[in-house]
Order: C-alpha cells, then sequence, then structure tokens
C-alpha cells in the first residue's frame, strides 16, 4: 500500500496554529515538498521563533490573527488554497484551566469559519483531532469505532468536547455539502519545539531533568501514555492529506509506559541525577491510552519509526541548547 503525493509543489495551503510545535514541523515538511503555505497564528500558545528559519522564504506567508474571529482581509489569504490544515488549539492540560474559553471557541467557532471557507475554495479541509476524544477510555487499545469516555462538564471538556464539536462539524459538511474531508485522532506527540513550561509531561520532565529539579510525577505514575516523536506523526498526517480517507483515523504509536517509567526513562537519558517526586494527580487525568493502528496501517500504510529513545535524547539535545540551569 503507498498512497501516492498529492499535495505539494504549486499548491496553496492553509495551516491554523502553524507557529505551534507539531503544525510548525508540517508547515517546514510543506514548503519542503514546494507547497505555498500561509500559518495563522495568534501566538496564545506558539512561538514566533518556530518559523522565524522560514522568514526568507518565499515560499512561506505568515498571518498574525486570531482564527476564532474567522480569517482577516489579508493578501496572503485572498487567493484559493488547495488544503486547509486546522491545528490551531491550546493542546495542553494546563492550558484547560487558563485558556477555556479560547480552546472552545477554535474548536467550534473557527472549525465553522474554516469549514466554509474549505467549501468555497473548494479545498481537502484536514481536521486535528486528538486522543482525548476517548476522555479516560475503558477500552484498551482503542480503535477509531469507540465512542469514548469524557466528563461532559469536567474541567477537560472543554478541550475533549470542542474537539468532538469539531469532528461532528467536519462530518457534517462532508455528509451534507460534499466537502473532501480528513480527521486524524493525534496521540501523545513529543519533540523538539515543545515550550519547556507547556505543562505536558515530556517537556516538563526534560526540563526538570536538566536543571536538575525534582521530576515531578503525578499521582503513582502508573497512569499510561503512548509516546509518538513529531516526525512520524507528521508523516502520517501528510499520508492523510495524501489519501482519499475522510477518517478519523489514529495516529501515534504503540510504545506504551507509564509516567514513571518516563520520568526514569528521561531522567537517565538526561544524564540527570533528579529525584522523583510523587504531586497530587489532575482530576479526570486519563488512566491509559494507546492507539488501534490497524485503520491508519491498513488505509494510509503509517508504520511509526522512530523508537522512545531515539526520539527522547533527540527531544533533550534541542532542551539543553535552551534550557537555562
Ligand atoms: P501548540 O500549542 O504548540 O500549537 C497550537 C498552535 O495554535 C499555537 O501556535 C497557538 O498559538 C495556535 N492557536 C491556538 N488558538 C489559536 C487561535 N484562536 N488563532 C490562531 N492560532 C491559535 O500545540 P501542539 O501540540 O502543536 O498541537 C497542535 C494541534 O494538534 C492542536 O490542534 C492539538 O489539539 C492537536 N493535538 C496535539 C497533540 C500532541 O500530542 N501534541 C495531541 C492531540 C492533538
Ligand atoms: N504528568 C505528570 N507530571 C507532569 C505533567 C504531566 O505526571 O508534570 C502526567 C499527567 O498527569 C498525565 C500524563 O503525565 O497522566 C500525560 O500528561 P500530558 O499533560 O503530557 O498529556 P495528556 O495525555 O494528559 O494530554
Amino acid at each position: 500500500m503507498a498512497i501516492a503525493q498529492r499535495y505539494g509543489e504549486g499548491q496553496r495551503i492553509l495551516i491554523t496554529g502553524g507557529a505551534g510545535f507539531v503544525p510548525s514541523h508540517l508547515v517546514d515538511a510543506l514548503v519542503g515538498r514546494g507547497a505555498h503555505v500561509v500559518a495563522v497564528d495568534n501566538f496564545v500558545t506558539g512561538t514566533e521563533s518556530n518559523l522565524a528559519h522560514l522568514a526568507d522564504n518565499p515560499l512561506f506567508t505568515f498571518v498574525k490573527a486570531d482564527v476564532s474571529d474567522g480569517l482577516p482581509h489579508d493578501p496572503a489569504l485572498a487567493g484559493r488554497f488547495d488544503a486547509i490544515m486546522h491545528f490551531a488549539s491550546p493542546a495542553s492540560p494546563t492550558d484547560f484551566e487558563q485558556l477555556p474559553i479560547e480552546i472552545l471557541r477554535v474548536g467550534s467557532v473557527a472549525t465553522l469559519h474554516l469549514l466554509e471557507r474549505a467549501l468555497q475554495d473548494g479545498a481537502r479541509f484536514i481536521m486535528a483531532s486528538t486522543s482525548e476524544a476517548y476522555g479516560d477510555p475503558l477500552v484498551h487499545p482503542q480503535p477509531e469505532s469507540y465512542w469514548g469516555n469524557v466528563n461532559p462538564n469536567g474541567v477537560r471538556s472543554v478541550y475533549d468536547e470542542a474537539k468532538r464539536f469539531s469532528e461532528a462539524a467536519t462530518m457534517a459538511y462532508h455528509r451534507s455539502r460534499g466537502l473532501d474531508v480528513g480527521i486524524v485522532r493525534i496521540f501523545n506527540t513529543y519533540g523538539p519545539r515543545m515550550r519547556p513550561d507547556d505543562g505536558r509531561a515530556i517537556p516538563t520532565f526534560i526540563a526538570q531533568a536538566l536543571r536538575g529539579e525534582p521530576i515531578t510525577v503525578h499521582g503513582t505514575g502508573e497512569q499510561t501514555r503512548s509516546i509518538c516523536y513529531v516526525d512520524d506523526l507528521v508523516r502520517g498526517i501528510l499520508l492523510l492529506l495524501d489519501s482519499t480517507q475522510t477518517g478519523p483515523i489514529n495516529c501515534g504509536t504503540e510504545h506504551e509506559m507509564s509516567m514513571r517509567q518516563l520520568a526514569e526513562t528521561i531522567a537517565v537519558l538526561a544524564g540527570s541525577s533528579s529525584p522523583v517526586t510523587y504531586v497530587p494527580r489532575a482530576v479526570d487525568d486519563p488512566e491509559k491510552r494507546r492507539p488501534d493502528l490497524t485503520l491508519a496501517r491498513t488505509l494510509l500504510g503509517y508504520e511509526p519509526q522512530v523508537g522512545p529513545e531515539d526520539g527522547l535524547r533527540r527531544t533533550i539535545r534541542y532542551f539543553a541548547e535552551r534550557v537555562q540551569n
């Protein structure tokens, strides 16, 4: 099974949230293919430095805007897009408490604006969904056919339900208007360009290990996640973009580990003597998470390639140049 490249040279692609961690790597990959990429971001959790290397690249244009207000009048946004990739959204559980309304708006109002634009342009619409759509799953590993176990009004609901709304809206435009869409459910992804203070486990543990501070594991640390290096995720997203699949399709890896194991591994790989300390666990924190990758494998020919040690080493190297002791 090999998906032929459909999006690249000569095409215009809009990526919302382009200054963020995952989307900035997508921007690089598509510019690398020769596509003209327009990134829109309001820097709520992203940074200009993630795109600084593209400042003089004629294939790249940046527009600063909040996509929840609709796309602004800007010459870069005037022409037709061949694909629209909606990746804007704060994504760290610490953001769920600090930016609840912003998260709800970018998952709902912004999604509707961008779906309308995709319809107008005849563009393929790719929506960044999440393993959080499964909530605290009662089925393990999680296949796309599982409907999930989500608290509809808890602290995580602003993110989980916004993404579930985005999925519903995307499918409604597909079913009722014939829009060409693809939904990817992204599982815990990490790598260079995450912020050390982003609050998620991997950047937090790496920054703590490099500073020689205690590594703060929540609860007993027996809860699990399956971690995916960003290059593997980007490969999966591009396969979905090039395919004609609608999804939702899980993307990630089966490298499942407990948070205690993750903390200990990071300490060793960083050559750190930081002790692990146990602090209270967040409300509604999912107990375990691992994608069933059958659909990604059979429909997209996706196979993750970067093992956790290799990916963590690369990420630690990136952080080591930025984190102050
Ligand atoms: P990130 O915070 O680094 O990137 C999100 C970007 O969106 C940031 O640059 C932010 O400034 C921008 N943004 C947010 N709201 C905006 C708005 N209203 N207007 C314009 N820009 C806005 O996070 P990330 O981890 O790179 O996540 C990117 C996408 O992938 C998100 O949609 C997230 O939900 C999804 N996702 C990521 C993971 C993961 O493990 N990294 C897992 C599941 C889903
Ligand atoms: N976690 C932790 N210490 C931290 C940050 C997170 O033990 O400093 C735990 C968190 O409680 C969760 C897991 O690590 O069980 C993954 O959290 P993360 O925020 O990375 O992503 P999530 O999968 O919850 O969206």
